[in-house]
């Protein structure tokens, strides 16, 4: 039998990708949050990678479901479902139950907390805490968030943009918007819809905004174009195009606006002293949203800070809460 000893486990449920951290190993897995369920009888068939297969490709029983895509628990019991199929291929089945810290987007309600803790605790979790996301990202990132100095960071996730900024342990100024990744991908679908007359699915729009994507429409003009393919909504028929990337500038950029907004209103919640320290030390941006093209750019200039993306913007976060399980003592107080 495997003994794990106190070993925690950090698990970041993301509203597009949970990553586990395993104390002693470091990341484990890393797989998007997708359930696929059997609609007949609410049996759950895949898990994480290959349920994400399914997504848009499910035959009439199966649906595949993000169940934390807009950064709250749409289904306990799929979520339930979903932390157990990650701890249990994170560290096995086992005779002594983990010690368990889950880092959840900013902006939820203390009932939608307590749901997470008790769905951890359905899933085989001893102890279960949860820290919120810009904090472990903070931590992640090598923020020196228990100082008495201001430190500011930037979430970009699929389903939620977390600002905030951070001193002596706690988080001083913050915003959470439904505004992200998957944001953009739909702004990109309806942009192609309307334009074109052609219907793309949500993974070829993702692919667009990764390859083609940009925050700044002036630099988007020296980027390339890219092929296209979908339904042609007048014929019913697939067919190509060729984008630009300005196109896909144009299209993203309200949810980049509205980043922008949600950043100058954290800063204006900030003390002076907080507002120094930022400007010293920078904005640091965390989550697969930070590898947009010429964000950090647009951010750096529309306020006057410099910006740095994280070294592992995807991975950030979950180191962060790995490291949290060293000093639940001084996180224990947001968990409650
Ligand atoms: P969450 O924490 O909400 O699960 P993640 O931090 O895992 O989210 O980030 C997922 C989001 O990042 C998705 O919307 C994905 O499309 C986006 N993303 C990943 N890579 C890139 C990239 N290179 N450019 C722009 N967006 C990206
Ligand atoms: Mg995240």
């Amino acid at each position: 039998m495997a003994l794990f000893g106190k070993k925690g486990i950090g698990i970041d449920l993301g509203t597009a990708n949970t990553n586990v951290y395993v104390e002693g190993k470091g990341i484990v897995l890393g797989e998007p949050s997708v359930v696929a369920i059997d609609k007949t009888n609410d049996e759950v068939v895949a898990v994480g990678e290959d349920a994400q297969k399914m997504i848009g490709r499910t035959p009439g029983s199966i649906v595949a479901i993000r169940p934390m895509k807009d950064g709250v628990i749409a289904d306990f019991d799929i979520t339930a479902s979903m932390i157990e199929y990650f701890i249990e291929k994170a560290v096995g089945k086992r005779a002594s139950k983990p010690r368990v810290v889950i880092c959840v987007p900013g902006g939820g309600t203390e009932v939608e907390k307590r749901a997470i803790i008790d769905a951890a605790k359905m899933a085989g979790a001893k102890e279960a805490y949860l820290i919120e996301e810009p904090f472990a990202a903070a931590i992640g990132a090598g923020l020196p968030v228990n100082e008495p100095t201001g430190s500011m960071v930037i979430d970009i996730g699929g389903g939620t943009t977390d600002v905030a900024t951070i001193s002596l342990g706690g988080i001083v100024s913050s915003r959470t918007i439904k505004m992200a990744g998957d944001q953009m991908d739909h702004s990109i679908i309806q942009f192609i819809r309307s334009r074109y007359n052609l219907l793309i699915g949500e993974r070829t729009a993702e692919a667009i905004k990764m390859e083609l994507g940009s925050a700044s429409i002036e630099a988007a003009k020296d980027m390339d174009s890219m092929e296209i393919r979908g339904r042609d909504l007048l014929t019913g028929l697939p067919k190509t195009i060729t984008i630009q990337a300005v196109d896909v500038a144009e299209a993203i950029k309200e949810v980049v606006d509205a980043i922008l907004v949600a950043i100058k209103g954290t800063l204006e919640d900030t003390s002076p002293e907080i507002s120094a320290d930022v400007i010293d030390r920078g904005i640091v941006l965390t989550g697969g949203g930070a590898m947009l093209k010429h964000l950090s750019d647009v951010i750096a200039k529309e306020t006057d800070v410099p910006v740095f993306v994280a070294s592992s913007p995807l991975e950030c976060v979950a180191i962060g809460t790995g490291e949290a399980l060293n000093h639940m003592d001084l996180y224990k107080k947001q968990s409650r």
